[in-house]
């Protein structure tokens, strides 16, 4: 286990914003974190990832927590499936290019996400038309109150669009531990989202699957180590079929893009932002991309306050333009 006291974030938040920590603690094993959580009790605290859905607002007064366990199992296996079980502290997309490489499929539409795999399954991550909840059996977790550990099901997990329990009534009560996937050892390609299928070509593979995502992030996507984002910052918003009927009679155009999805119709708030102008558009050092508006980025010099101010900016126009209201899939800390 490491401890250490007013440590710089930046090397902890994709963001590349320089906010300072109290205390940085890594541990390499679940007794480990238990005794932290008894050292700290009472102490505000934060579990992070690899800080690629962060945004510090502000220095952390309190003690971060950071998983150093990083291995995954094979727990189980039929003729049809494989049950791995993954530390939280694993790069997800280390997980994926290695089940790839095996054969194993049902992650591959989500390579090259940042982040580790205990935050996909608190995010329940999603790409190219596929969610981490898809393929998650069960979740292993620490309760920060006790200690005690508890397993939750797929159905316990609550999963929706970037959403599960752990973001709603179980926030900051539980640390995911372990995942389990169910994956599949016949390969069933998922290949309807966007241009995947044109990219990956004939007989698709696991990994020529994986590869074929990876070139189309790297067209569209800014690569964190060369400007700063927590990829997309809002969440798509979804609507009732009565505010869409609204929203094309409003702006006397049917063509707004959108989805059918249960419980209403997702429009891509990109499209928003763009019809708000914000494309290409910056506050202080803060930029909503050029390539992709639904990623704001720190050009070099942004502050937390430039970042804060350009999101609200747009979520305003949006609102005022069509009444719809986007929020952010980043967690403000
Ligand atoms: C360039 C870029 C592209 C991206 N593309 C996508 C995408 O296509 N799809 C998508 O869904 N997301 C995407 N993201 C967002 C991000 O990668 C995911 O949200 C990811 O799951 C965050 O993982 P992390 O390890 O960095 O978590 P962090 O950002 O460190 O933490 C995220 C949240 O999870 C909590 N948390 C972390 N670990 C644990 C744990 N073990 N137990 C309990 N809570 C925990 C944190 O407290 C925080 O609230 C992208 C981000 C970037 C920078």
């Amino acid at each position: 286990m490491t401890i250490k006291e007013n440590i710089s974030l930046l090397p902890y938040n994709t963001f590349g914003l320089p906010a300072k920590a109290k205390i940085f603690t890594e541990y390499s094993s679940v007794e480990e974190l238990r005794a932290l959580l008894e050292k700290y009790k009472g102490e505000p605290l934060l579990h992070i990832g690899a800080g690629s859905n962060l945004l510090f607002t502000k220095d952390f007064d309190g003690v971060i927590l950071h998983s150093a366990m990083r291995r995954a199992r094979c727990v189980s296996e039929d003729a049809d499936y494989v049950w791995i079980e993954a530390e939280n502290g694993l790069v997800l997309d280390e997980l994926i290019a290695q089940l790839c490489d095996m054969g194993i499929s049902g992650l591959e539409n989500l390579s090259y996400i940042p982040g580790e795999v205990g935050a996909s399954a608190v995010q329940n991550v999603g790409a190219y038309g596929v969610e981490a909840k898809d393929v998650i059996e069960s979740v292993r977790a620490v309760s920060i109150a006790d200690g005690a550990e508890r397993i939750f099901s797929n159905a316990e997990c609550q999963y929706g669009y970037r959403d599960s329990i752990f973001k709603n009534s179980l926030r900051g009560k539980y640390i995911i531990t372990h995942v389990v996937y169910r994956l599949n050892k016949h390969f069933e390609p998922k290949l309807n989202y966007g241009n995947l299928s044109s990219e990956v070509g004939s007989n698709p593979t696991p990994m020529s699957v994986r590869e074929a995502v990876i070139r189309i992030r790297q067209q569209k996507l800014p690569e964190v180590s060369e400007l700063g984002s927590a990829g997309s910052f809002f969440k798509n918003p979804v609507i009732s079929h009565e505010a869409y009927e609204t929203l094309t009679r409003q702006i006397r155009d049917d063509r707004v893009p959108h989805y059918e999805q249960e419980g209403g119709v997702k429009i891509p708030a990109a499209w928003l932002i763009e019809q708000c102008g914000w494309k290409g558009k910056s506050i202080g050092g803060a930029q909503c991309y050029p390539k992709q508006p639904l990623v704001l980025v720190n050009t070099g010099s942004a502050t937390a306050d430039d970042i804060v101010a350009l999101a609200a900016a747009i979520c305003k126009d949006v609102q005022d333009k069509f009444g719809i209201t986007i929020s952010p899939e980043v967690n403000y800390i």
